[in-house]
């Protein structure tokens, strides 16, 4: 059995693993394994419990996995199993039920019993026909699926559905966006020492047959057609509006800023730069109110042009540069070196540790003295409790965003939100 980060596999491995599948008649799958029930088992019993059981129920999908599999933890409480030169789609079901069994069983932790089950998303097909990207997606549908079911596997074939599946999603987004029915949500970010917001990330959301397409499935959808341009143009257009709404407010102070999540496609198209620099012409908006956030993933396919292009978009806008999610990837100091960033935001699964772990602790103060020696700010996200947001304060961290302060707020609530906090 391999770990590899999830960068690595999607860019190298999957495509290897494809390749050699179609080549002798065999199918390549991809289970995602979730634990709904790990944020409550967190808030009752510690972050050491919900640890600890989640480095069990690893050891468990370990234990399961042939030498040739490959097992990432994408995120910290997210794990994606690869299986290549699968014979048979009932095998992949045999290893679904083994694997669902195993993870169901109860955990005995200090005499007590403790019930952590997975719910098990998985995706499958044949290299010929299809791209990594399919799979992912089709793997993601599949735990979107399973996660509103009561049965905690699903299993979906990339080759037929995920290409219908994707067509269809792809014209009903495109239909969303062309009858302006995506919505903004602006999640407040607020100066870790007085609480006092000083602007918002923008979150796109779509809500569809009766409730929100999470972005984590739709944004990778987009990005695989010119979808994602639109949407970016309309999310940077409509925080712009709102931004400058928000300047009339009663008792203004310092002016708001907004957070733009960018992706690779985006950044690389030549056309981006005047888009960003007639939106703020047509909102009024000075540039460096306007942070444009890229994760790693949008550096992956040429770090070179993609860093040449935030560079650029800063010295001829002044627009700000973020790296989102940082510390997550490989290549974050690479990145670093050749993006003149104004800020680094420090990932949410190191954040979500700052408690319980000693070592994240010192990660994230490494990362927020980093940041300091290069004159970049730090945004701490996920933040969840006073005490996180203590230890970050206590080492000199910048900025904060996370439910304790608010959850992303519909257009409608940042208002009345603004309005109740006090003035700092
Ligand atoms: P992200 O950029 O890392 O955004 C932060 C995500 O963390 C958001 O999820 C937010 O709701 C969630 N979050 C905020 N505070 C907390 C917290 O205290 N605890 C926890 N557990 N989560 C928190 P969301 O809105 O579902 O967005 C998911 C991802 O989708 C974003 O991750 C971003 O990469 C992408 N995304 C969202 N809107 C857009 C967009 O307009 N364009 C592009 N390209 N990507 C977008
Ligand atoms: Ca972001
Ligand atoms: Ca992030």
């Amino acid at each position: 059995m391999r770990n590899s980060a999830f960068t690595e596999l999607r860019s190298r491995i999957l495509p290897q693993q494809l390749e050699a599948a179609a080549a002798e008649d065999k199918l390549v799958a991809v289970i995602f394994i979730t634990f709904p029930t790990l944020k409550e088992i967190n808030a009752t019993r510690g972050y050491a419990v919900g640890d600890l059981i989640l480095e069990r129920a690893l050891s468990k999908v370990a234990a399961l996995a042939r030498n040739d599999d490959c097992l990432v933890v994408t995120s910290g409480s997210k794990f994606c199993l690869i299986l290549p030169l699968v014979a048979h789609e009932a095998i992949l079901e045999m290893v679904l039920c083994r694997l669902d069994d195993d993870l169901s069983a109860p955990y005995e932790i200090d005499s007590e019993t403790i019930f952590m089950p997975g719910k098990l998303g998985a995706g499958f097909g044949s290299g010929v026909d299809i791209q990594p990207d399919d799979l992912l997606a089709t793997t993601e549908l599949a735990l979107a699926t399973v996660t509103k079911s009561t049965s905690n596997w699903h299993l979906i074939e990339a080759k037929s559905s995920a290409s219908n599946s994707l067509n269809d999603l792809q014209s009903e987004l495109r239909s969303a966006l062309e009858q302006n029915k995506l919505q903004l949500y602006l999640q407040p970010q607020v100066l870790l020492d007085t609480g006092a917001c000083v602007g918002f990330e923008a979150l796109t959301r779509w809500p569809h047959q009766n409730r929100f397409v999470s972005p984590d499935i739709f944004i990778p959808y987009a990005e695989r057609s010119e979808l994602i341009g639109l949407i970016t143009r309309w999310t940077l257009h409509n925080s712009l509006r709102q931004l400058k709404a928000l300047d009339s407010r009663p008792g203004t102070t310092a002016p708001l800023s907004v957070s733009l999540n960018v992706s690779g496609r985006c950044i690389a198209d030549s056309s981006f730069l005047n888009t960003v620099g007639n939106a703020l012409a047509i909102w009024d908006v000075s540039p460096e109110r306007l942070t444009i956030e890229l994760t790693e993933t949008a550096f992956l396919a040429d770090l070179q042009t993609a860093a040449r292009a935030c560079n650029h978009l800063k010295q001829e806008l002044g627009v700000k540069i973020s790296l989102d999610d940082f510390g997550m990837g490989f290549s974050g100091l690479e990145i670093l070196q050749k993006v003149d960033a104004d800020e680094l935001k420090l990932d949410k699964s190191f954040i979500a540790k700052l408690c319980s772990e000693e070592r994240s602790r010192k990660i994230v103060s490494a990362l927020i003295k980093l940041a300091d020696s290069l004159n970049i700010s730090t945004v701490a996200e996920g933040i969840e409790d006073p005490e996180t947001r203590d230890i970050l304060r206590s080492m000199s961290g910048h900025l904060g965003q996370g439910y304790l302060f608010a959850k992303p707020l519909s257009e409608n609530d940042v208002l009345p939100w603004l309005q109740t906090q006090s003035p700092s």
